[in-house]
């Protein structure tokens, strides 16, 4: 068992120690109290009868015996008071415990994720070209040969160049971006962007012949860029991904809908969270390293836009990304 676990069984028997021990003490002090409101009151009749032996049935109407009484009262009020705050404070306690618990699991979870994935990621384009380097000298090979390795070599390095420059930005995004902003036509952007998956079942769907916003162009790109390779990594192979883009007035919706596995919901608002992956990175099959919806948000969110995330029916995953058009454009003029 972690060392945290068992910090946090402990305290939690200890608070469930106390809750109960506090309980039977707040029952004792009650009885107590009754017994010695009890002795007083018989006391004090007696006293009231010796003096005076001619009143009747009189003595609960007296002041003394009202003043006990109240103060008996007043007693027993605060004991079920103290008791209740008492008892909402260590119910707050063991709230807070579990809650703190919680991130420092979750946070360590991620970590450990980030660790171990970013490290495959940086491993294995480096061990691809290193490969395609000793294989060039020490081997002497035909031309389609030496050209279809050099293609895996630069394929390699351009995915290691996207690590850094994931990276890089989601550094950046935490200090100081700032969008630099100019008149985006979006449509042909995202065709621009589609020529990078030939042969993958894409399909573009803009409700408007030019929809142009002022964005920061590179911005959009890696929002796309990342919104399309999640469509496609988290689907089987040839599902459908849908892209529409639905302009208003004032708004434009950019949605992007995959055939895919889809997304439980109680992953829905983590998702978006730096280093945050599904799952175990110890049984998960696919690369990554949970920086892509953290980027994301983060340009939507420097935008002034949201984004939210749908269950696609009958399978798979809708991100809706809502952006001001009014807002964003003015900032140009
Ligand atoms: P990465 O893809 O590098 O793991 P992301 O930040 O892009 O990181 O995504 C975070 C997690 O959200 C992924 O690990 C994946 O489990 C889940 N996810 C993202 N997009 C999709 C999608 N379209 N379908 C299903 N799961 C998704």
């Amino acid at each position: 068992m972690q060392t945290n676990t068992k910090i946090r069984l402990l305290s939690n028997v200890v608070i469930i120690y106390l809750l109960f021990a506090f309980a039977w003490w707040s029952v004792l002090l009650y009885q107590k109290n009754r017994d010695t409101f009890q002795a007083k009151a018989d006391l004090l009749q007696l006293q009231y009868q010796l003096e005076h032996p001619d009143l009747g049935d009189e003595f609960e109407e007296s002041r003394l015996f009202q003043e006990l009484k109240s103060r008996f009262q007043r007693q027993e009020w605060m004991i079920l008071g103290e008791g209740l705050f008492f008892v909402i404070s260590l119910m707050i306690g063991i709230w807070l415990i579990n809650r703190a618990y919680y991130k420092e699991m979750t946070a360590a979870q991620q970590q450990k994720n980030f660790i171990l994935s970013i490290t495959h990621e940086l491993k294995s384009p480096i061990a691809t070209i290193r490969l395609v380097l000793d294989t060039f000298i020490k081997r002497t090979l035909p031309e389609d040969t030496i050209r279809s390795l050099s293609r895996n070599g630069l394929k390699e390095t351009e995915r290691l160049l996207a690590l850094v420059n994931d990276l890089l930005l989601s550094a950046r995004l935490e200090t100081a971006y700032q969008p630099n902003l100019e008149m985006v036509e979006l449509c042909s952007l995202i065709q621009d962007i589609l020529q990078n998956y030939p042969g993958k079942n894409i399909q573009l769907q803009c409700d408007a012949a030019t929809i142009s916003m002022v964005a920061d162009k590179t911005g959009i790109t890696s929002i796309m860029t990342n919104l399309i390779e999640n469509g496609l990594k988290y689907a089987p192979e040839n599902a459908r991904l849908l892209i529409s883009l639905k302009p208003s007035d004032s708004n434009l919706d950019i949605v992007v809908a995959d055939e895919g596995y889809g997304i439980p919901d109680k992953e829905k608002k983590r998702i978006f969270t730096k280093f945050y992956r599904i799952g175990n990175e110890d049984t998960r099959k696919s690369k990554g390293t949970g920086l892509g919806l953290y980027i994301v948000a983060e340009i939507v969110r420097a935008h002034k836009g949201s984004i939210s995330v749908l269950d696609n029916l009958p399978s798979g995953t809708r991100f809706i990304i809502n952006l001001p058009l009014r807002q964003n454009n003015a900032q140009i003029a």
